[in-house]
């Protein structure tokens, strides 16, 4: 089944699920899922009150077909040029680093 509209812009790559469990399981985060074309994947909302804009790509997929789409590299842009972090995350490592790199801010 695909989706209307853009190319390959709604489909969810097969290791968001697993990384949201991950993350939901382990680090204590609340996924927040986005709906397709929004230009990212999760809004994370973290147990020490941080969030993290996150877009999920699969290290399966050859590089090409990992590329941002317009909607994540429009959304992307904006971050950047606003010094908000927009996180590209593919491996659990990665998930782990960045629930790390949180560790020590105030539950408050
Ligand atoms: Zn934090």
């Amino acid at each position: 089944m695909r989706p209307t509209g853009s190319r390959r812009a709604a489909r969810k790559d097969d290791n968001d699920k697993p990384l949201a469990g991950r993350a939901e399981k382990n680090h204590g985060w609340l996924i927040v899922h986005m709906a397709p074309g929004q230009g990212f994947d999760w809004l994370a909302l973290l147990p020490c009150g941080c969030k993290e804009i996150v877009e999920i790509k699969n290290p399966k997929q050859p590089p090409s077909a990992r590329k941002l789409t317009d909607q994540e590299l429009s959304l992307f842009e904006e971050c950047v040029s606003r010094k908000i972090t927009y996180r590209i995350i593919e491996t659990e490592a990665q998930l782990d680093g960045i629930a790390l790199s949180h560790a020590g801010h105030n539950y408050s």
